[in-house]
């Protein structure tokens, strides 16, 4: 299975040009890696304007409603989404969970939502700074799987990838140590096996999150054993971004 990397720009940049020239930048530094799958998760507005011609370079929404469409001031169906281009959607980000309110029971509705619109969904799930003090990951990364994914069927786990994001490793410079990041892949799979068949759980794609740079991710690539990074913060650096998969291709 080729490593996953998703690029997630959150609310950035702040002009379409500035945008365009981010993601030519990346469209011509992956040109010749075809070892990986890479997504470009832009905010809404700029998606139409973002032309990949390579295959290895897709594009994805950084969220969308649960409704496929009327009166809901503000949001993004996951159809708009498929239909203007894009093949992954990111849910249940914790800064969606942080700022918007939003559940393990809202992101299960959206999961739903987006597969049935032939989305692949890059489901996050991770502990807060006080969850993992207390000693309480397992547990909450545990709920966040289950309630996230219930009523999700075994052939819709195909398009489900499970990024591990630790909140406390977003964004601060301070990620999940490669070998507790490795446990943590470990549990997250063992729970899937009690909920789905092995053939589900042995070939679930888990990614992680937090603080990957260009400097850290080859420790990373070696030592985690996860199937590819949700890369942040560096996603907006193109030429960082570019050598951390060309780091991950290389794997
Ligand atoms: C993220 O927002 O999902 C993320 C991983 O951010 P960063 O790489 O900046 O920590």
């Amino acid at each position: 299975m080729k490593p996953l990397i998703i690029a997630n720009w959150k609310m950035n940049p702040q002009t379409l040009a500035e945008a365009k020239q981010l993601f030519d930048s990346i469209r011509k530094g992956l040109e010749n890696i075809k070892n990986s799958e890479v997504i470009i998760c832009p905010p809404f507005l700029y998606i139409s304007n973002l032309k990949s011609n390579i295959l290895n370079l897709k594009l994805g929404g950084q969220d969308c409603l649960w409704e496929k469409s009327g009166a809901f001031t503000g949001a993004i169906s996951p159809l708009m989404l498929k239909n203007i281009g894009c093949q992954y959607v990111i849910l249940g980000h914790s800064e969606r969970r942080i700022y918007f309110g939003e559940t393990n029971e809202i992101t299960n509705k959206k999961i739903k939502a987006a597969l049935f619109a032939d989305l692949k969904v890059i489901f996050c799930i991770g502990e807060t700074e006080t969850e993992k003090k207390k000693g309480e990951t397992q547990k909450v990364l545990e709920n966040q799987l289950k309630e996230g994914l219930n009523g999700i069927l075994e052939r819709e786990m195909e398009n489900v990838v499970i990024a591990y994001e630790p909140v406390w490793a977003i964004g601060t410079g301070n990620p999940c140590n490669p070998e507790e990041t490795k446990k943590t892949a470990l549990f997250i799979r063992k729970i899937i096996s009690e909920l789905y068949p092995s053939i589900i759980s042995d070939n679930l794609k888990i990614i992680y999150g937090g603080s990957v740079t260009g400097e850290n991710v080859a420790e990373y690539s070696f030592k985690s054993g996860v199937g590819g990074f949700l890369v942040g913060g560096a996603s907006l650096k193109p030429d960082e971004f570019v050598k951390i998969v060309k780091i991950v291709s290389q794997s």
